[in-house]
């Protein structure tokens, strides 16, 4: 799911990618989000031609259910906007269930940030709905496999406290400062904007200068 369909004529809504953004790594989210900073790479390529084949908006009708895709969500109460990949809508003795499913190119994650996109997409579907949406998925495209994902009160508040962080940075319009992190950097695509190595590598030049000072018999006060 990407952020396109966010208002972009309203303050007050911000794209549903943010969240993800921002559980990967702040920095980035303010990156892409504040400075509008955005590098393709391989993967996002990748990525991108993946869900504009899924974002085509359209519906039809598998076995018990009405499928929609690309269709363009919108919570309110949280402040988000974006577009949901995929859309089961089930018909259950209850009536009509949402379940929306996320296009993933990799694969599961330790972090729980496609989980939080995943799960704003349902609240933003039980506030326009006005029903409740239990449960989702994932689909990744290297294990051509989907993981299913309950919207618990965890990860409900997990989501809740992401959109409000991200609503907050973006209101202060500031960057994080860079903190180079193997496991994260080196899979991210702005590394080569971002140069958390050589930005964190600056050190405060006084004690330097000191230095030079006493190095030269004066005294540096
Ligand atoms: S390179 Fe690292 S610090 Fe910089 S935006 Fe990417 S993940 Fe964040």
């Amino acid at each position: 799911m990407t952020g396109e369909a966010a208002d972009e004529d309203d303050p007050d809504l911000v794209p549903i990618s943010a969240l993800q953004h921002h559980l990967f790594c702040p920095r980035q989210c303010a990156l892409i989000h504040v400075e509008r900073t955005w590098a393709e790479s391989a993967l996002t390529a990748e990525g991108r031609l993946a869900h504009a084949a899924v974002h085509a908006p359209k519906a039809e009708r598998r076995q018990n259910a009405r499928v929609s895709t690309g269709m363009p969500l919108c919570s309110r109460a949280l402040g988000l906007a974006g577009v949901a990949d995929v859309v089961e809508l089930r018909t259950t003795p209850a009536g009509l269930v949402p379940f929306p499913v996320e296009h993933k190119l990799g694969r599961p994650k330790e972090h729980r940030a496609d989980e939080v996109q995943l799960c704003a997409q349902a609240l933003c579907l039980e506030e326009m709905l006005g029903v409740p949406v239990r449960r989702g998925a994932i689909f990744y495209g290297r294990i051509r496999r989907r993981h299913e994902v309950a919207f618990d009160a965890a990860l409900r508040d997990l989501t809740r406290r992401t959109a409000s962080e991200v609503r907050a940075m973006l209101a202060a319009g500031r960057t994080p400062p860079a903190e180079y992190r193997k496991e994260r950097c080196d899979t991210c695509s702005l590394l080569d904007l971002c140069r958390p190595k050589a930005l964190q590598c600056r050190r405060p030049v006084g004690p330097w200068l000191a230095r030079l000072v006493e190095d030269d018999g004066c005294d540096a006060t």
